[in-house]
């Protein structure tokens, strides 16, 4: 440890640079640092930087795509040297942009970011913090990735988009025939595990027969139906929690493309199928008719394609066991949050955590660190690289998937703070609950988190040029409020 003080704020995003709000939280952090020189001497802060993440893989894109070129086509080399060129032009802009803000964080040489990623993948993985799992995750069809859910953006319900209403005969026939359900998604007719029905209803314990494809099914119910409907586990979140907890299976229908895998409809894109689907249902009587779909559309936030959800196997990380302790350290009050008043709510963001998916399926990236074996297919994970297996020193081949560029930045920052000391100041006036936990379990110790004043105005979305920068860094630095903030920042944190 060389002594300074060290503030580490929230990862920044190379591929889009800083939007208002972020770079206000980095003029607070700034001037943080910059009050604890003048009063206790060496202060500086250091920038995480997420690279490599699907931002930047499309930025990629769109640079191939002007030559007419595509991923495939290009091949891999040639996208992996495109990639190299489009960060270094993107990092240059950033550092364009900060430093008419008059931001100078650290400059120098860090860990290495991919290094660093492997060594925290590999001990979470040893503390059993990481394992390979069955999730429903929901992905991008046109970027070919798991996306998270910061990287979906809700909004007005598409037009078009139809509930299906089904006759749904029960096996018994007991309960005068049929049962109307509903079906998000017709064509996902033949991924249906179970009929749900709300509590006290007639037919629950039944069985039912599903329309065109024949399969018979349980009638179960649930206290959470408002109605009776198709439960479609595989390809919804909040179908797979109920087929979980009934041990029900999940049957997987569609790829993450977005193409049917199975059923009538099988080698369709989805939309297609469904238009088929629909006329199908209609001819064999089964369509009791349509409602337009009022949940709110959801699209990816990087190209706009409608996302999918599908059941998978990916390495998650149980950051809700992360969370719960960083969790009861805001309550003790081993990490510092400023305001005081923003503690539980902050506490409370690390609680309601779910499991993170860290393995991407991005082009360029960090990979994951695991093996799996051709002879035992178990996963040898080690931060080396493929070697043999750990199990029956059987032949490995690399898992294939990139670590989560934003596991990456948590993961380098907590890195810095361990080796060289210092305060990581963690702005919670845009949660990253996920990087908080994994930053409290990784540097193990000293964290103090920030609300710091967002100050900016404008939309999350708007990104800044370097004029734009130098405005509104003139702006905060002339605000009490900025130096206010930091400065309480500064008294929990040393
Ligand atoms: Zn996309
Ligand atoms: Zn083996």
């Amino acid at each position: 440890m060389d002594g300074a003080r060290r503030f580490i704020p929230a990862p920044l995003r190379v591929g889009t640079g800083p939007t208002p709000a972020e770079l206000a939280e980095l003029v607070a952090v700034d001037v943080a640092a910059e009050l604890g020189r003048r009063r206790d001497g060496p202060a500086d802060w250091v920038l995480p930087l997420v690279r490599a993440d699907v931002w930047m893989q499309w930025l990629v894109e769109q640079s191939l795509a002007r030559e007419g070129l595509d991923p495939v086509s290009a091949g891999p080399e040639v996208f992996a040297s495109r990639s190299a060129e489009v960060e270094q032009e993107q990092l240059e802009r950033v550092a364009g942009v900060l430093a008419a803000a008059g931001l100078c964080p650290e400059e120098g040489t860090g860990p290495d970011p991919a290094t660093a990623g492997a060594t925290a993948f590999v001990s979470l993985y040893e503390a059993g913090l990481i394992s390979f799992a069955d999730r429903v995750v929901t992905s991008c069809p046109r970027c070919q990735t798991v996306v998270a859910d910061a990287e979906v953006e809700a909004g007005e319900p598409a037009s078009g988009e139809e509930v299906a209403v089904l006759a749904v005969p029960l096996v018994s026939g007991e309960e005068g025939g049929d049962v109307d359900a509903e079906l998000f998604g017709a064509e996902l007719l033949d991924g249906v595990a179970a009929l749900v029905v709300p509590e006290g209803h007639p037919a629950a314990g039944d069985e039912a027969t599903l329309p065109i494809v024949g399969r018979t099914v349980p009638v179960v119910p649930d206290p959470g139906a408002a109605g009776p409907f198709l439960l479609v586990p595989a390809h919804r979140r909040d179908h797979w929690s109920v087929a979980a907890a009934r041990g029900l299976a999940a049957p997987v229908v569609m790829t993450a493309d977005g193409t049917l895998t199975s059923g009538p409809w099988e080698g369709l894109a989805r939309y297609a199928a469904r238009q088929q689907a629909l006329e199908a249902l209609a001819s064999a009587g089964a369509l009791v008719g349509t409602r337009p779909d009022r949940s709110p559309s959801r699209r990816c936030r990087v190209c706009g394609t409608a996302v999918v959800d599908r059941l998978g196997s990916y390495w998650f990380l149980a950051s809700a066991s992360l969370a719960e302790a960083a969790a009861a350290a805001v309550a003790a009050g081993d990490v510092a949050v400023s305001p005081a008043v923003a503690g539980p709510a902050v506490g409370r963001a690390l609680a309601a955590t779910g499991d993170w998916c860290v393995s991407l399926q991005l082009r360029a990236g960090s990979p994951v660190p695991v093996g799996w074996c051709l002879d035992c297919r178990k996963p040898t994970v080690a931060v080396s690289g493929p070697g043999s297996c750990g199990a029956c020193m059987g032949e490995l081949r690399p898992d294939g998937s990139a670590l989560d560029p934003w596991f990456v930045a948590a993961s380098w920052a907590a890195e810095v703070l361990r080796d060289r000391g210092g305060t990581l100041v963690v702005p919670a006036s845009v949660p990253e609950p996920e990087v908080i936990a994994v930053l409290h379990r990784l540097a193990g110790g000293s964290l103090a988190v920030a609300v710091l004043p967002a100050g900016a105005e404008g939309s999350e979305d708007h990104l800044l040029d370097a004029e734009a920068a130098s405005e509104l860094a003139g702006r905060l630095r002339r605000d009490p409020w900025t130096a206010e903030a930091a400065g309480v920042v500064l008294g929990e944190a040393s």
